[in-house]
């Protein structure tokens, strides 16, 4: 049995971590080293997909339900304006294995891709 990722350890409890928001099948933290004013992080409750693809190709209902609490977070922190990264793949710069929807917000460059 593989150990759990680092957000479901912060899912349980085990290790610190403030719960945003959440919903039945998602929920949201903030990104420890923020790369934006508004820098958060919306998870499945589950391990199952290590990335958006298999996400999109496996459960396309709850991909829709990170962009839609994304879309709640963005207005909730920022300016209801955002940026949904998925980085998908090590060379990509993914590190945690659980797919996860980073949303950047606030004051975001308009020459700024990545
Ligand atoms: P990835 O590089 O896989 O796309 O994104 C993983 C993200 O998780 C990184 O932006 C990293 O800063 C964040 N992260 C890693 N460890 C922790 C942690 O313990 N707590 C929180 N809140 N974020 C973390």
């Amino acid at each position: 049995m593989t150990e759990p990722s680092i957000f479901t350890r912060i899912l349980n409890g085990d290790i610190p971590g403030e719960i945003l928001a959440e919903t039945d099948r998602v929920f949201a933290i903030r990104d420890i080293n923020p790369q934006a004013p508004v820098h958060l992080l919306v998870i499945p409750k589950t391990e199952q997909y290590r990335n958006v693809v298999e996400l999109a190709a496996g459960d396309p209902e709850l991909l829709g339900e990170i962009v839609s609490l994304s879309n709640d977070l963005a207005a909730t922190h920022a300016d209801g304006e955002f940026r949904l990264v998925f980085n998908t793949g090590a060379h990509a710069g993914q590190t945690v294995f659980h797919v996860h929807a980073h949303v950047l917000a606030g004051g975001l460059s308009e020459a700024s891709v990545g």
